[in-house]
């Protein structure tokens, strides 16, 4: 497959697609139906259809019965801990093994030319970004996951949050189903927002931003208070009238979905000719550039309040503009406290 029709590869072997990220076209005015209709079949396939289809197989095989969820237990727990634990280290494990270990497509589409294995790094624990990664996922990723779906399948069970059935409410459900994603955008955006702030940055987001060039393990490396925020989507089901599967959903589109934002890779290619999109340009960008793109293109938000970069040149350029504005506020606002010194 030859990455460069695509997009281009620069001297420190990095590429970049040629086509500039756009957002999904939603909540424009006037509305682009015909733009809508285009896109509609790339917001269920692959991926919200894997993560919607894994709360169904969930529903059907390993959550617990209800009597059962109705006492919180450690058996339950820690059952749900396991399950989960295997499928993040097989869906999870899948990419890293394909594109990283045994580097199936070599770095054709890979945004960063260097391998993180290739490089040491004092930031992560033993020095080794996969190690710290892998260890973050499973010590509090997986299990602070766990622990909501425990909180709100007992929440469920014993009457605390809104449950429709699907045989009596079809349409409310399948419009639930339909808002999952945009719910999470709205949330990731506010949240990933907050802990940008400089704060909580340094004491809980550089964790997950000491991976610049992330790999599928980056996913869920975060500080625990991260994992809370991040997974706590599930907890609009408390109010919002739904039913169980929809809150797994919600958590699987958090859980597993988190990888695709981090392959580190434009498009898998599968088989022979087949291509894949990862949508993960928007939040390398994030990664590379940390100020920019806050949420995944979704909602338009991040053009909102003006921190998008769409990976064009005019991107760049905007980054650049907003970079200098700010520069040149807190130089003045200096200016003015050594002004506002000298005369005390
Ligand atoms: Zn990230
Ligand atoms: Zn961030």
């Amino acid at each position: 497959m030859d990455d460069l029709k695509y997009g281009k590869r620069n001297k420190r072997g990095d590429w970049a697609p040629n086509e500039p990220v756009e957002t999904a076209p939603l909540f424009v005015f006037p509305p682009k139906l015909m733009a809508v209709l285009k896109w509609l079949p790339h917001y269920f396939f692959p991926w919200n259809a894997i993560f919607a289809l894994s709360a169904v197989a969930y529903w059907a095989w390993v959550i617990p019965s209800v009597e059962t969820m109705q006492t919180l237990s450690i058996g339950w727990a820690a059952w749900l801990y396991i399950v989960n634990a295997v499928c993040v280290l097989l869906f999870y494990g899948a990419f890293e093994v394909h594109l990283y270990v045994l580097k199936r497509q070599e770095n054709r589409f890979k945004y960063n030319g260097k391998f993180p294995s290739d490089q040491k790094n004092k930031a992560f624990w033993f020095e080794s970004q996969n190690l710290d990664n892998i260890l973050r996922t499973f010590l509090s990723g997986v299990t602070i996951w766990t622990a909501i779906e425990v909180a709100m399948l007992w929440a469920y069970a014993n009457g605390y949050a809104p449950w429709l059935s699907f045989s009596e409410n079809p349409w409310t459900l399948a419009l639930v189903a339909l808002v999952v994603p945009i719910i999470h955008e709205f949330h990731f955006f506010c949240i990933h927002r907050l802990i940008h702030t400089p704060l909580l940055y340094k004491w809980v987001h550089s964790v997950h931003h000491n991976s610049v060039n992330p790999s599928p393990w980056s996913s869920l490396s975060m500080h625990p208070v991260e994992h809370l925020l991040y997974l706590g989507t599930a907890f609009y089901h408390l109010i919002l009238p739904s039913n169980p599967i929809l809150m797994l959903y919600q958590l699987h589109y958090a859980g597993f979905g988190a990888i695709p934002g981090h392959v580190g890779f434009d498009k898998v290619e599968v088989g022979e000719d087949k291509l894949v999109d990862s949508h993960a340009y928007a939040h390398y960008l994030h990664h590379k550039y940390f100020e920019v793109n806050y949420g995944d293109a979704l909602i338009p938000l991040d053009k909102w309040f003006g921190t998008w970069h769409d990976g064009s040149p005019e991107g760049e350029a905007q980054m650049q503009e907003r970079y200098r504005r700010r520069k040149e506020k807190l130089a003045a606002r200096k200016a003015r406290t050594e002004v506002q010194g000298a005369a005390e």
